[in-house]
């Protein structure tokens, strides 16, 4: 035997690693979602990965199966948030941590897809919720053509001092009983051309002309007359994912789909925003899991120098730093889930999430492609997919430099400068 290997078998870790013990209906809610992952999003995210962006949303893609099942497993809206808050926020890391470890292209559409309903019940609007369901495909649509960053800072925290808005791509004309869309958002729309309800975030204009920074949020079921759709985006990763523009020719809509107007703008973007930028971390800490795994299992399988690669230093080496940013970033993205379902919600703490999940994700899939070494780059082997959906993530939702400049800014605390 070879001295330099301990023959102490270490203990087993469960799939969510170091974790404290969970409580019942966790195990059972995280057994069933990793079942729903490996045999279904797993083969599906493949799959759905070599087609084009078109036979991805066609009738017959297995996109819809899959949908399907996720919706028939009942984990929606509403069953996550009948939990008290701590359990809720295991559940939701749970949740969002085994999607993304099936195919983070289809957790993205399905968590995407719930946003509408989550913003509804966020600020309390049981009454739309009802009459739009969980299983009705969502969206989100805030960036436009010419505004992708600037949308995810509508108080201009890091807006250049030199630097002028122009004009929004997108305008809601706030009438007395109805509200009037023009405009469009960006390719960028997770689901955008496939979902049936958007939570729409644009420009507001009460009379005195478009604002950005005082803009609306409105619910727009997306079978009304003047919606139209974009062609679906072809792009480097998460091509599970459908993206495209939402365009919209003189969409009125009725008042009581306003779910926050000029004087709530600001309010409802760091709600959607702190809620999105947590669970990616969860999501994108999924991806790292799954690169981990899959690496581990290759360096046991792979023999190089006539023993598994695992048995060189600079695999084991490579592997434990691995494992290890995994169980950071799953405790961390657990920690800024938690907290801010507690009561002082924070944008910041959620960045931490986002930031560190998707880097995570890049660096350990980076890593696996190594240890998989010439095999990793073909695509017989699932690493490259993984590496390609982790990029995107650097970008998705806020590129991180972006998100740790603003979050910078919020750590200042005026009251001592
Ligand atoms: C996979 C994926 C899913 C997405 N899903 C959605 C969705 O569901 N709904 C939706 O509306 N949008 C969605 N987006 C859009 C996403 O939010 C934007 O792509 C992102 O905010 C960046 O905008 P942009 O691509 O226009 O880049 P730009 O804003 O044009 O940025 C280009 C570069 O300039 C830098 N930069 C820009 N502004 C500044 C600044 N003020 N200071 C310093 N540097 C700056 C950026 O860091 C970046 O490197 C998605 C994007 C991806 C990739």
């Amino acid at each position: 035997m070879n001295s330099s290997v301990s023959a102490t078998k270490a203990p087993r870790l469960g799939p969510l690693g170091a974790e404290p013990p969970l409580f019942d209906t966790a195990i059972m809610f995280q057994e069933s979602l990793h079942r729903y992952a490996e045999e279904v999003m797993r083969p599906i995210g493949v799959a759905l990965d070599r087609m084009t962006p078109e036979q991805v949303v066609a009738t017959d893609s297995p996109y819809w199966e899959a949908r399907r099942k996720f919706v028939e497993l009942g984990f929606g809206v509403e069953l996550l948030l009948s939990f008290e808050p701590a359990e809720r926020a295991k559940m939701m890391s749970i949740l969002f941590e085994e999607l993304g470890w099936g195919d983070s292209g289809l957790a993205i559409s399905f968590g995407a897809g719930m946003l509408p309903m989550y913003m509804c019940a966020a600020l309390g609007r049981t009454d739309l919720l009802a009459r739009y369901p969980d299983a009705m495909l969502g969206c989100w649509g805030i960036t436009e053509p010419d505004h992708g960053s600037d949308s995810l800072d509508p108080n201009r925290k890091i807006f250049h001092p030199e630097g002028q808005y122009g004009r929004p791509n997108c305008v809601a004309q706030i009438f007395d009983d109805e509200i009037v869309i023009n405009g469009q958002k960006s390719a960028w729309v997770s689901n955008g051309t496939i979902a049936k309800v958007c939570v729409l975030y644009c420009a507001a204009d009460t009379g005195s002309g478009p604002d950005a920074q005082r803009g609306c949020v409105v619910i727009v079921p997306l079978e009304a007359k003047g919606v139209s759709r974009g062609k679906p985006l072809d792009k480097l990763g998460q091509r599970a994912l459908n993206q495209g523009e939402v365009f919209f020719d003189n969409v009125r809509i009725p008042k009581d789909h306003l779910l926050a107007g000029p004087d709530d703008f600001l309010n409802a973007v760091e709600i959607i925003h702190t809620a999105a930028n947590g669970l990616m971390g969860a999501v994108f800490t999924g991806v790292a899991r799954a690169a981990y795994e899959l690496a581990l299992d290759y360096a046991h399988e792979r023999k190089q120098g006539g023993v598994p690669i695992i048995r060189h230093q600079s695999v084991a080496h490579r592997l434990f730093h691995m494992f290890r940013k995994v169980e950071a970033s799953r405790a961390l993205t657990h920690r800024a889930i938690h907290y801010n379902f507690g009561d002082t919600p924070a944008l910041h703490v959620a960045m931490t999430s986002k930031i560190t999940g998707t880097q995570t994700s890049f660096e350990v899939s980076s890593e696996a492609l190594q240890i998989f070494g010439g095999n990793g780059l073909t695509r017989e082997y699932p690493i490259e997919k993984l590496l390609r959906d982790a990029r995107a993530s650097l970008i998705e939702d806020g590129c991180n430099e972006i998100l740790a400049i603003k979050g910078g800014y919020l750590l200042i605390d005026p009251d001592r400068l």
